[in-house]
């Protein structure tokens, strides 16, 4: 065959092959479209840590032999950069933790855990503001989350200052009155109670706010009721970092 004969018959396929080539790639995109869409399905459906998908029970304690570990100073070593890229796609922390905002309490040390396993939220006197609540209910609609603890802690200068404000009828400056309201009945519950004044209201202040996330309308409370969520109160010592359950 003449080189010009190989042309033509190029020439004259050439359109047939391009629109070949072209349903075929047309064919192979809409196949790949499909399969990365289902994948993608797939992938949205997965949790991204499979091993924080526990019972209410199981969370608990897990939670616990973190905070075991933490005292005893054996905590692990976590893959921050492994964990980082589980973590783009999204999240499924095992435990919500209403904590106090006092900075020697942190609670992802204390439970000994890494990041996407805890949904930490953080207030002066660890309250449950509507804020909160909603921040949790996030956490147990949204994420899965099965497990929610309010954690106090020993000396809060946020529930000292509550006490002295109340009993010496003095308001506190700039926006703390707020925080005095809302740890307000703790204080009075507690001042009815023999022994440590400061003690027993951070105390009794756990166990008020366990009572308010438990009985939220209309999503925690009915999770509650359904045993797809367990709430409980702690305070954690300073001392030893050793995390009290007391309700
Ligand atoms: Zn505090």
């Amino acid at each position: 065959m003449c080189e010009g004969c190989d042309q033509n018959l190029k020439h004259s396929l050439a359109p047939s092959r391009r629109k070949f080539l072209f349903i075929a790639a047309s064919v192979g995109l809409s196949l790949t479209s499909a399969t990365s869409a289902k994948e993608k399905k797939e992938a949205e459906k997965k949790p991204p840590k499979p091993r924080n998908v526990l019972t209410p029970d199981a969370s608990l304690q897990r939670l616990l032999k973190g905070n075991a570990r933490y005292v005893e100073g054996v905590s692990k070593r976590h893959d921050f950069a492994h964990e980082r890229e589980a973590l783009v796609g999204g999240q499924n922390p095992y435990a919500g933790i209403l904590s106090c905002a006092d900075s020697r309490i942190a609670p992802e040390y204390a439970f000994d855990s890494g990041r996407g396993d805890l949904f930490v939220c953080r207030v002066a006197g660890n309250f449950a503001s509507d804020e909160m609540v909603a921040s949790l209910e996030y956490a147990f609609a949204v994420l899965g989350t099965p497990l929610m603890l309010v954690l106090g802690h020993d000396s809060c200068g946020a529930v000292d200052a509550a006490i002295k404000s109340l009993r010496d009828d003095k308001a506190l400056p700039g926006h703390m009155p707020s925080l005095v309201s809302a740890i307000a009945p703790a204080v009075k519950t507690a001042s009815q109670q023999s022994g440590d004044t400061l003690g027993n209201a951070i105390r009794q202040n756990v166990v008020d706010n366990v009572a308010k996330l438990k009985s939220a309308t209309p999503i925690l409370s009915a999770a509650v009721e359904q045993n797809k969520l367990k709430v409980v109160g702690g305070v954690y010592r300073l001392k030893d970092g050793r995390v009290d359950i007391v309700t």
